[in-house]
């Protein structure tokens, strides 16, 4: 994936392997999404000619440590005490030509949602290190299934298990954020997500939730289409399906009811709002079920 970006300007990139498999409990896209973060730094804040390298290590005992290291300008202290700070300029993140849509300050917040750490180490003039650790976690069963795109709510669930299960199929990481900082306040909820349409589909035949969450302008097929496969799927066509989008217009609404939208919910998403189409919809499942 970081490979174009690398070779148009003309870094370098090297990973070193693993000595051995390593297993964290994360999620896999957020991880994903970080660590292209913290590459796509290192060969935009680079030198004509640079590198990059990313190695792993044993920091702490039981944690896993993957380094980002670049040979650009370094950054000094004040520059580093910026850098995790909302709205700095530092990093120029608001010109991410790569547009992975997501900055530091994104990763910071992720990362430690995970559990994790996230940190740097910079001298002028040789290059920084971008590094995040998360704690190590025994191999998982091989019968645990879809443990590719499936992700378990960030919350903790202390008391059983989560009874209802909604797959949210989401390209913009902000809502993505949002949506599972609300379904944490539901341990009842098991949050499942999806970047673009066809892995929603995937995910929905294989893991049948009760309740799918769709946005309507994604990667790849739309929303709409994707609502529409999964409606003349027969494994799938029980599952009510809740349109999340942006496009606020009346017709928009209309056409998204028309086309077999359980309900349309326009963005910026309202929590009261949200929250209670979620009950209905969970409640109309339930219905369906029995
Ligand atoms: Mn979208």
């Amino acid at each position: 994936m970081i490979e174009p970006l690398a070779q148009k300007h003309g870094i370098s990139v090297t990973f070193k392997p693993f000595a051995t498999d390593c297993y964290i409990e994360a999620d896999r896209t957020r991880v994903k999404q970080v660590l292209i973060n913290l590459l796509s730094n290192g060969i935009k804040y680079n030198k004509v000619g640079g590198t990059v390298v990313v190695e792993n290590s044993q920091a702490q005992p039981g944690s896993i440590r993957v380094s980002v290291r670049d040979s650009g300008a370094g950054l000094t202290a004040a520059q580093l005490a910026l850098l995790f700070q909302p709205f700095n300029r530092l990093g120029q993140e608001a010109s991410d030509e790569q547009g992975t849509g997501i900055g530091l300050v994104v990763s910071k917040r992720l990362v430690e949602l995970m559990g994790g750490v996230i940190g740097v180490e910079s001298s002028v003039g040789e290059g920084s290190i971008f590094w995040i650790e998360f704690r190590l976690t025994t191999e998982p069963f091989a019968s645990a299934g879809s443990t590719e795109t499936a992700t378990v709510s960030l919350e903790q669930l202390h008391d059983g298990e989560p009874v209802h299960t909604l797959l949210y199929v989401e390209d913009n990481p902000a809502n993505m954020l949002l949506v599972e900082n609300i379904i944490e306040r539901r341990p009842d909820i098991r949050l499942l997500t999806a970047r673009d349409g066809k892995s929603g589909i995937e995910l929905a035949r294989t893991a049948l939730p009760d309740v799918i969450l769709m946005d309507i302008n994604l990667p790849g097929i739309s929303g709409i289409d994707a609502m529409k496969i999964l409606a003349i799927d027969k494994t799938t066509a029980h599952i009510p399906v809740v349109a999340l989008s942006a496009n606020a217009m009346l017709r928009d609404i209309e056409n998204g009811l028309k086309a077999g939208f359980f309900r349309y919910l326009t963005k910026p998403i309202k929590i009261n709002e949200f929250m209670y189409t979620l009950d209905l919809a969970l409640k109309y499942a339930k219905r369906d079920k029995q």
